[in-house]
This record gives structure tokens, sequence and C-alpha cells, in this order.
């Protein structure tokens, strides 16, 4: 049988891992590399001249001609942390490498940290990766259909009208060869013209063709400027048309993943989150090998995001 070229794709192994980043200060190299490529520039004038104080916890740079001073990692994911960089970088080795992500209660033991540590870091990650994700619209050929997710793991009716479950739009934009290329997912209020029409103009590209089920909502693509295709075939559940045979499969993919690896969470807060790092990792999953710096790059864009924040429903909608 010929080999899945994601699955046994080669990665960056432990071994690799530590000679690069096992160190304080190789870190602390690579974050700098990483935030400026080109050399420190001050975020307040522009000026590349500057001198580092050596404080007790890492070096910080104060600009020559506005004396303004700046550290490592203000203005990043990782701002005002009390935690070694190398902390920081086995987390993020730890997620990017895992193929269906890692709970906080396992990040909590490989780093030998407090729950609520593990916690912030993880969620402090999949706001990056949302973040860094939500920069890309879908565009071309974008199937899309509905999905719900929650409620299945304390029982209850399957699909539309089924109780305490958190409905979310799962979309799949295709190439030529009808390969997925990227997804989405995002958490919708509710089945409505309003609140597809709201998902379109945020995560499609104007012009693009939406294929669905033709569930009555979607026609609301139109006037978000797409072309809307409703494949419906009497007879048939539109589920099991080999058309949805992708989006079925990514949908019973991502149910595995977090009822596997995260098993009770509050979907209802914190699905967008949980389903943003999925479609980060899809749609970066020929990139095993990078996907620890690609993570980096995406933390140090990434503004701060304090705790409040982070518990606050603000990805969710
Ligand atoms: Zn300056």
């Amino acid at each position: 049988m010929a080999q899945n070229k994601v699955q046994y794709q080669h990665g960056f192994s432990l071994d690799e891992f530590y000679q690069k980043f096992g160190t304080e200060q190789q870190c602390e190299e690579e974050l700098e590399r990483t935030r400026w490529p080109e050399g420190f520039k001050c975020p307040q004038c522009g000026s590349k001249s500057y001198g580092v104080i050596h404080d007790k916890r890492r070096k910080r740079y104060q600009c020559k001609s506005c004396r303004h001073q700046a550290s490592l990692t203000a203005g990043t994911i990782f701002e005002s942390t009390k935690l070694a960089l190398r902390t920081w970088f086995q987390a993020i080795y730890m997620i990017s490498q895992a193929k269906t992500g890692i709970s906080a209660l396992s990040l909590k033991r490989y780093l030998g940290v407090s729950y609520p540590t593990s916690w912030k870091i993880r969620h402090k990650l999949m706001h990056a990766m949302k973040q860094r994700d939500d920069r890309y619209l879908l565009s071309g050929i974008v199937q899309m259909d509905d999905a719900y997710l929650g409620g299945e793991l304390n029982g209850g009716k399957a699909g539309r009208g089924s109780e305490n479950k958190v409905p979310f739009v799962a979309a799949v934009q295709f190439d030529s060869e009808n390969h997925p290329l990227r997804i989405k997912m995002n958490q919708v209020k509710g089945f409505t013209s309003k609140a597809i029409l709201d998902w379109a103009q945020g995560h499609i590209i104007l012009g693009s063709t939406v294929i669905t089920d033709g569930l009555a909502c979607f026609n609301a693509v139109t006037d978000a400027g797409c072309k809307h295709i409703a494949k419906v075939v009497g007879g048939l559940k539109p589920k099991d048309l080999p058309l949805f045979q992708w989006l079925n499969t990514i949908l019973g993919n991502v149910k595995t993943g977090l009822s596997g690896t995260y098993h009770a969470f509050k979907f209802g807060k914190y699905g967008n989150r949980y389903m943003g790092e999925i479609a980060y990792r899809f749609n970066r999953r020929f990139h095993l090998q990078s996907l620890h710096q690609r993570l980096l790059v995406a933390s140090v864009a990434c503004a701060p995001c304090p705790e409040r924040l982070l518990r606050s429903a603000e990805d969710c909608c």
C-alpha cells in the first residue's frame, strides 16, 4: 500500500530540537532572529541603533535615538511571561509535532509546570494559531456544510435539531483536481441567513463558488458576492454524496481528535479556539518539519492576550 505523504513525512526530531533549542540562550537568539530578522528595530521610532541592558531575567534593548526600552517578549504572545523561553519552545515543539494536538494536562506533565500554567500556555498558543489562520480567506471552489459539536459526549440526538450542541460552519477550499487545500471552521449563532452572510463576508473571497447541500440559509452566500450551487439529489442524504466525502472525513477526524485528546472542555466557550487550532494544523499539514518555526512566527506576530481575555469568549463569534 502506498504511504500517505502527510502521515509519513519527516518531522522535527526530539534530538534535533534539543540540539537547536536546548538552552535558554539558544531560545533567546532564535526568538530575536524571528522577531527582528534584520536586527533590532525600535518599535517607537524605527531606529536600528540600540544598546543592550541585562537585568535579572532577560536582556532588554534600549533605543539610542528615543531611549525607548523594549524586551524580547513585549508585544508578542509571550509578553510578561515568567517562564523560561525553553519551556515555551518545548510547548511549541509538542503542540506542533503532535498529530491531533496535546491536552493541557499532558503538557503539564511534560513541561513540569502547574495545570493553570499549562492551560495558559496551551490557550495562548491556540489563540496565536487561530489569529494566524484568520489572515487567510477561502477562495475558488469552496464546499460548505453545517455541523454540530459538543453535545454527543453527553448523549443526545445527532445533527440538526439536537440539544446542547454548538453549531458551526465547516468549509473546505478545493484545488482544480478536487483536493482539499484549506479548511475553516467557526461557530455561528445558528443556521440563519444573517449568520451565514456574516460568516461568508468574513471568510470567503468575493466571487468564489460555494457548494452546499441546499440548506436554505446557505443561499445567503450570494449576498456576500459568491456563486451558490446547491447539490440536492432526491432519495440520497446529501452527506452520502461523493462530493461531500472530504468534508465528512475532515469532520469525522475533528470529532475523533477532540474527544480523544481533550475529553471535556467548554465547547460553547472555547470551541472556536480548538477548531482554529485544527484548521491551522490541517492547512499546514505538508510542513511538519517547519511547523515549530511557523508557530514561533505566529506567536511573535500575535498581540499579547492576558488571561482575562483568554478566558472570555472573544474568539467565539
Ligand atoms: Zn526609538
